[in-house]
């Protein structure tokens, strides 16, 4: 569809202007409020000098003001520049320099961070909200992206030329705005940092077209749904690409009900789940682990849950079967990256499901596996995963390089290792970027995990290739044991020699309490490798 992604927002309201657009800890607001404030802050924005193409700044958990923030500045014409509520200074002021931000929205509890780096940025103008914008009087609410000592930190914030408050925005503003002349399938809607697993954080310059069309190919995926009548349980963030489409464009394109969680909790979220009755709940394997892990989890009645896709990480066929058992519903495995809106495949919701795969493309989007030398490869022979579609992105921001080194006649080279079987069904066999090099054999690190995930006093497990002095890089794990469980290392190691070749058995064990994760709970393998390296000078 080549429509602005936020003209769904007035379809939708115009549409279903009664029915509840969200819940959030109690609140709710319908689509017609929903349109109504975004509307409001669209024409605040342009009165303060926002021009097509600038671009806004978003750093808020889920909440309301999440979802208002971005189809507010869509609306007026701007570019939504996702900044992770968890990032700190550096990574703020390098974000905000990149994208050359002008505008900001933040939460209360985050605006000292920007006022203590808006003097090295190109911001203009902040605008200041508070959980209690919505919420008066929000129990118990503990962020998970700020210090302890902030928590019950109260901000006030004076409305000022550079700073301005929430509230005054939507109590005073008009719904009057200039509605600007985009063209979906060139101009950018979003610039959406990767999520920096690998490296430093890149610009992912994605269009209208891109986002819009990833919505449509999700719900031709699912096609049983029907508008305006499913309920979507959004505990991913909005401020990634993963939680923004699944959850907030699609309950926006089609008028499901979401109900925003602004932190993983997972007793919250199995609370919920019984009160509200999702019938749809897109996450992560970490996620559903949490839940299936909770002491508490026989008390709950999931049975609402119907449709759940799992991303961002492969998910472990017990943590489906599982959880496919407390809920009855089904849960599949995708795969995608942010440089494609970000899902390229998925198995069946419905039907036919292949264990350890990904699944096929999704509708409208092609997939090959090329080996280095540029040819495409066989059935079942190992190469690089490319795609091809409407939702992959135009390219990085301000780095052509990089953009070369992955775009090649369309296809988006995926910086990810696997194949295709006979009926075209996909597996990810690892990350390029995690392969080990340990004296002179590549050892891919998710096949060495899932043979530790295979010991049972084994809850998490991560490999990484540290220095080596000897050769070049050595295979270390890092390992989080079970509540109430004990292995040895040497047991592990037996373990370990029983069911791989000695090459790919760990060197190296540590154990754990919990291993450094993003805000879509993938472990940070860089900054385990990074502290080794730190270790070792
Ligand atoms: P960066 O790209 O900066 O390193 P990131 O890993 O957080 O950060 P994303 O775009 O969020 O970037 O993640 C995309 C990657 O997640 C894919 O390239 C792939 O490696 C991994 N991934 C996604 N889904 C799956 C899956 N089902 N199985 C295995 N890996 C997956």
């Amino acid at each position: 569809d080549e429509k602005p992604l936020d003209s769904f927002l007035a379809l939708t309201a115009d549409q279903f202007p009664e029915k509840k657009a969200l819940h959030f800890m109690g609140k709710e607001m319908t689509f017609a409020e929903v349109y109504s404030q975004a509307k409001k802050l669209a024409g605040y924005l342009q009165s303060l000098g926002l021009d097509k193409g600038d671009r806004v700044a978003i750093m808020l958990p889920n909440c309301p003001q999440a979802v208002i923030s971005y189809y507010g500045a869509l609306l007026a014409g701007a570019v939504v520049v996702q900044t992770n509520p968890l990032y700190k200074e550096r990574e703020l002021e390098y974000q905000l320099n990149d994208s050359g931000a002008a505008f900001i929205v933040c939460l209360d509890i985050l605006l000292p961070r920007v006022t203590n780096v808006r003097g090295n940025t190109q911001l203009k103008h902040t605008i200041v909200t508070g959980i209690k914008d919505y919420l008066p009087f929000p129990k118990n609410l503990i962020y998970p992206f700020i210090q302890k000592k902030e928590y019950n930190m109260v901000v006030k914030v004076e409305q000022s030329e550079d700073i301005h408050v929430w509230q005054s925005v939507i109590e005073n503003a008009h719904e009057q705005y200039t509605p600007a002349d985009v063209n979906p399938k060139d101009d950018l809607a979003l610039l959406q940092y990767t999520g920096g697993t690998t490296g430093h954080p890149k610009g992912v310059m994605l269009t209208h077209y891109n986002l819009v069309a990833n919505v449509q190919m999700c719900q031709k995926w699912l096609y049983k749904t029907k508008p305006g009548e499913e309920k979507i349980l959004g505990v991913l963030p909005f401020f990634h690409v993963y939680g923004m489409t699944t959850v907030m464009n699609m309950s926006i394109m089609y008028g499901f009900e979401m109900i925003l969680m602004p932190k993983f909790d997972a007793e919250d979220v199995l609370k919920t789940i019984q009160k509200q009755k999702p019938t749809m709940f897109p996450g992560a394997p970490t996620i559903y682990v949490g839940l299936l892990n909770h002491p508490n989890l026989k008390k709950y009645d999931l049975s609402s849950i119907e449709a759940c896709i799992s991303g961002s990480a492969p998910l472990p066929l017990e943590v489906q079967q599982q959880f496919e058992k407390v809920t009855n519903g089904n849960l599949v495995e995708g795969y995608g990256l942010t440089e494609s809106s970000p899902v390229t495949h998925a198995n069946f919701i419905w039907s036919k499901r292949v264990n350890g795969s990904i699944g096929v493309p999704w509708p409208d989007t092609d997939a090959k596996v090329f080996l280095e030398t540029g040819e495409e490869t066989e059935v079942g022979e190992i190469g690089e995963i490319a795609v091809k579609g409407p939702q992959v992105m135009k390219g990085y921001w301000n780095n052509q390089d990089e953009t070369d080194n992955v775009l090649k006649d369309g296809w988006l080279f995926t910086g990810d290792i696997g194949y295709m079987d006979e009926d075209g069904y996909f597996y990810i066999v690892d990350r390029k970027k995690n392969m080990i090099i340990a004296g002179g054999y590549n050892i891919y690190p998710r096949e060495v995990e899932e043979v530790l995930y295979e010991n049972e006093a084994v809850q998490e497990a991560v490999v990484a290739g540290v220095p080596d002095p000897y050769r070049g890089e050595t295979v270390k794990a890092y390992v989080v044991l079970k509540p109430g469980h004990q292995v040895e290392e040497e047991a592990l190691n037996a373990f370990c020699r029983n069911h791989l070749a000695a090459f790919k058995v760990p060197r190296i064990y540590e154990f754990r309490d919990e291993l450094p994760k993003t805000a879509v709970g993938k472990v940070l393998r860089r900054q385990l490798i990074d502290e080794e390296k730190e270790t070792n000078n």
